[in-house]
């Protein structure tokens, strides 16, 4: 039994109990009726069903850059975002700034790493640009940016897409909380301890590892997000960081895009360093945090693959989607796709129910504690 009281032996998930073979009016309803006369109509019923779960509840990418001319793109803040979400269905973007994004690039073997040192504030300056970058997006693009939970069911009442303003990796707080405390004021309500780049926080899982975990530092850090009222995500961290930050957390903690070590789904891939491993990620699952699945698979369809290898672990209240959608692309061409995530959900089984919790409900559940 896990803390939501589901019992996996008890209560299988569908795709293990032939519920594909059900129509997905037919799981609406509960009900056992015969799937639809031809493919044509089962389409149509499944693109109706995924509009339906998103209209009924709240859905999120825990971590994004936007796309082609994202933040993280040199394209001037644009109406695309506003655009791609809206035809598709989706209503929160967890938007991230990346600060250390200028002293990135390939290493020798072709892995993304930190290339170069920083100079001191270089980040920071980098991370204050793209907080201006925002406030222009918000301004003047159709996008709301939610300080409270309170904002986001506003705006998807009013079916306006919003952000959630975020930030992959603290990198430019030079151990200087007071720079933590001017991103909350500025609309960032949503940072991810590290990244690529060696700080004083913890160690990262592509690094070398320094600090054996979490530093005091560190751990100032995550009472900092809990007072301040900031989701707090251990992307990127290593599992002895992540087990040593949830001995220190208060609150459940997000770990927003990853994969199952091992993905079958996956295949063969450079990001082997990045996915986690079953007891990393039930880490995480126990005190009720959610683990987000990035976009990196061949197809939609391995995509949904992905999110089940991950629920199969730690239960469907724990797997959140996380798509890193960025300037490269994976199994998500654009946000305008969204709603065919979705019905690629209903179609591989997952409940109308289960699918609203994987696209938004287990974010809103941590969000509403960190943040209210
Ligand atoms: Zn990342
Ligand atoms: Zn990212």
């Amino acid at each position: 039994m896990d803390c939501c009281g589901h019992d996996q032996r008890l209560m299988p998930y569908p795709w293990r109990a032939g519920a594909m073979t059900m129509s997905v009016d037919a799981m609406l309803s509960g009900g056992t009726a015969p799937v639809g006369s031809s493919a044509a109509a089962q389409t149509a019923e499944t693109a109706a069903a995924a509009l339906a779960v998103l209209r009924r509840s709240i859905s999120v990418d825990v971590h994004s850059h936007g796309g082609k001319t994202g933040i993280t793109s040199k394209a001037p803040p644009s109406d695309d975002l506003a655009t791609l979400m809206r035809a598709g269905s989706l209503a929160v973007a967890c938007l991230a700034d990346v600060p250390d994004g200028p002293i990135l690039g390939r290493n020798a073997a072709g892995v993304l790493a930190a290339v170069r040192t920083p100079q001191p504030g270089q980040l920071y300056q980098h991370h204050l640009e793209r907080l201006a970058w925002v406030d222009a997006l918000v301004a003047q693009h159709g996008i709301r940016r939610a300080l409270s939970a309170a904002d986001l069911e506003a705006a998807h009442q009013a079916g306006q897409p919003a952000i959630v303003g975020d930030v992959e990796g603290l990198d430019f707080l030079e151990t200087k909380l007071e720079r933590l405390e001017e991103a909350h004021r500025r609309g960032i309500r949503h940072v991810q301890l590290v990244h690529y780049t060696p700080n004083d926080i913890g160690d990262f899982q592509t690094g070398a590892v320094t600090h054996q975990g979490l530093t005091p530092f560190g751990a100032e850090v995550i009472r900092a997000c809990h007072r301040l009222g900031l989701v707090c995500d251990v992307a990127h961290a290593t599992e002895a960081t992540v087990k040593q930050a949830l001995k220190v957390a208060t609150k459940p903690l997000l770990l927003s895009h990853t994969a199952l070590a091992g993905s079958a789904a996956m295949g063969a891939t450079p990001l082997v360093p990045r996915q986690v491993s079953r007891d990393h990620a039930r880490a995480i699952a126990e005190p009720g945090g959610s683990i987000g699945i990035w976009h990196f698979f061949a197809s939609l369809e391995k995509y949904v693959d992905g999110l089940k290898e991950m629920a199969d672990v730690v239960g469907v209240d724990h797997v959140s989607i996380g798509t890193d959608l960025h300037v490269t692309t994976g199994s998500l061409t654009d946000y305008s796709q969204w709603v065919q995530l979705v019905a690629a959900m209903l179609r591989g089984g997952f409940t109308p129910e289960d699918a609203g919790k994987i696209a938004g409900g287990n974010y809103m559940r941590i969000f509403r504690v960190a943040v209210g």
